[in-house]
């Protein structure tokens, strides 16, 4: 089915970041968004694209006090031939269905999110950055706006997207990878069996600020979750999945305790290694299997992917408050190979060849 949706212009753009070297993350954002309701017995309706301001919420909206809600989080690439592209977006949807069924929320046909997320765009798709290493950030969102204080799914929703310019994750490094140093958390959790973990919804993230917050006093930009049930073996990182390069082997967590964010990104990567020949494995890793690889000189590389960074290499743990170094703590070839691949389809300077772009 086509969906087209009325477009409510904004009288008061914006002037667009000049520099596109310094973008930031999220720190602009366009001038329109998109804008759906749903009600019980009616389902989604009004779809529109309306400018970016703020809305009026009532304090008793129930998301504001139980947090039923959810996000997804996908770029907008501008290629050499001026076109703008998505990456894999049937992957986010497919995701948003899971998620939204763990949370309650009604579900929400992927045609109409797919034309949702196409109408915005287009609005504003001269905010789409073309510097290297920049994109424009889209953020999806649904939340339960009924006013009520009772603990049960929402009767009226909201669905959302709002647009951001983004730089360069590396821009501190002239746009090239670098390693940093991740703190591995054995005290707070992130998610147990059962929970929601996997899923994209706003309490998981919440619940792991203080985590994050006190790796920033070990001098660690993020945190490396160990599981809830043994706090022994390793999880992922922030908002981003990990990967462990030891004996070559590149080992990741399996997705079927539900503890795991399943990324796009992840999914990619084991994709490119498996046809690239490299032995991958989705298994069980405990913390100590990878202090004594380092110890031996076989822990190679380690390495986070996210939508954000794409591929961020890692170049000590922090364990126990010791560092434990990867390989010879720089970037590593494993790490580089799926950076350079995947940002360059992403932005079409490399041959498509996994059929994963969408062009707008
Ligand atoms: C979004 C997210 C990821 C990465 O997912 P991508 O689809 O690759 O961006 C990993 N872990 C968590 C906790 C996340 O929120």
């Amino acid at each position: 089915m086509e969906y087209t949706f009325p477009v409510t212009r904004t009288t008061h753009p914006k002037p667009r970041p000049q520099d596109e070297t310094k973008l930031g993350f999220a720190k602009y954002f366009t001038d329109h968004m998109f804008v759906m309701d749903y009600d019980e017995g009616q389902g989604w309706h009004d779809g529109r694209v309306v400018p970016h301001e703020p809305f009026l919420i009532e304090p008793a909206c129930a998301v504001l006090h139980y947090s039923q809600c959810m996000f997804e989080g996908m770029k907008a690439y501008r290629n050499p031939q001026g076109g703008v592209q998505l990456f894999r977006p049937d992957m986010n949807i497919a995701r948003m269905k899971r998620t939204n069924e763990r949370m309650c929320i009604p579900e929400l046909p992927g045609d109409i999110f797919l034309a949702a997320v196409k109408a915005v765009i287009q609005e504003d798709i001269d905010w789409v950055p073309s510097a290297p290493g920049t994109a424009l950030y889209i953020r999806p969102f649904i939340f339960g706006d009924e006013v009520s204080f009772s603990v049960l799914p929402a009767k009226h929703y909201k669905f959302m997207i709002i647009l951001s310019p983004t730089g360069s994750y590396y821009a501190a490094n002239d746009g090239g990878l670098s390693t940093t140093r991740i703190y591995v958390q054995d005290e707070y959790i992130r998610a147990a069996r059962g929970g929601t973990g996997f899923a994209k919804c706003g309490g998981n993230y919440g619940g792991g600020m203080r985590a994050s917050l006190d790796a920033m006093k070990y001098n660690c930009k993020d945190v490396l979750w160990l599981d809830a049930a043994e706090n022994k073996y390793v999880e992922e990182i922030g908002t981003s999945n990990a990967f462990f390069r030891i004996d070559d082997e590149v080992i990741t967590a399996p997705l079927d305790s539900g503890t795991i964010l399943p990324g796009i990104t992840r999914n990619s990567v084991i994709q490119l290694l498996k046809r690239w020949g490299i032995k991958v494995s989705e298994r069980k890793l405990s913390i100590d299997e990878i202090v004594e690889a380092s110890k031996n000189g076989k822990l190679q590389e380690v390495f986070a992917s996210g939508t954000a960074a794409v591929i961020s290499p890692i170049g000590w743990l922090c364990v126990k408050g010791e560092d434990v170094p990867v390989g010879d703590t720089k970037v590593g070839p494993v790490a580089q190979k799926l950076y350079d691949n995947l940002y360059g389809m992403q932005t079409g300077t490399v041959e498509d060849y996994m059929g994963w772009i969408y062009k707008l």
